[in-house]
């Protein structure tokens, strides 16, 4: 909750637990201490900022996203989804440890702001297409096993799932469509029964 998209995320992922009937807590995490005391199931990292988010996350004041980084390589059974900025960060964490999701992420590669466009996409981890809104979004520039390309946008991956771990380039929650949310609710109950 530091910085980007993060409140349509939570409006997402309430629409999406309707969806699915089933009941969720969402927990705000901006600080080390939000993450220690709520023992999440799931984890969203929104879009926005990823320079900001790593200021931030990194700072004194916060120490969120050493926190986060943790948490992810010692539960990796828990889902979770990054989406643009998010799957920077999960792609590339710049911690000195290994990438949380392997594949080489190249930031605003699709040029300024004014090239942000929407677009149908082919998800084979939903069954279905799906519209995706790319806002001065990252792209992937090698994705080293290409069975974990679960997004496609035509000939190019624009998903990737390694294990648990999404990393969406696009902003699956301006769209209006829940499944990328109800994959991770429904992940979470599996993964916790
Ligand atoms: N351009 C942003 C970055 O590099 C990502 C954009 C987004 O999350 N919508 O972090």
């Amino acid at each position: 909750m530091l910085q980007g998209a993060r409140h349509v995320h939570i409006e997402a992922l309430n629409k999406a637990a309707e969806a699915l009937n089933l009941e969720i807590e969402i927990h705000e995490l901006r600080k080390s201490s939000d993450l220690y005391s709520s023992s999440p199931h799931a984890l969203v990292i929104p879009g926005g900022e990823s320079t900001t988010m790593r200021l931030t996350g990194n700072d004194p004041t916060s120490q969120l996203l050493p926190a986060l980084f943790k948490w992810i390589r010692n539960n990796p059974e828990n889902p979770v989804l990054g989406t643009c900025a998010g799957a920077i960060l999960l792609c590339d964490p710049q911690d000195g440890g290994e990438s949380l999701v392997s594949a080489k992420i190249d930031r605003n590669a699709y040029g300024r702001q004014v090239d942000s466009f929407q677009a149908q996409l082919q998800s084979s981890l939903l069954g279905r297409n799906f519209s995706g809104i790319f806002i001065r979004a990252p792209r992937f520039v090698s994705v080293p096993n290409f069975n974990q390309v679960v997004v496609m946008h035509s000939d190019e991956a624009v998903g990737v799932l390694d294990s648990n771990r999404l990393a969406l380039t696009f902003h699956p929650e301006l769209s209006g469509d829940t499944g990328f949310h109800e994959w991770l609710i429904q992940r979470a109950m599996e993964v916790n029964e």
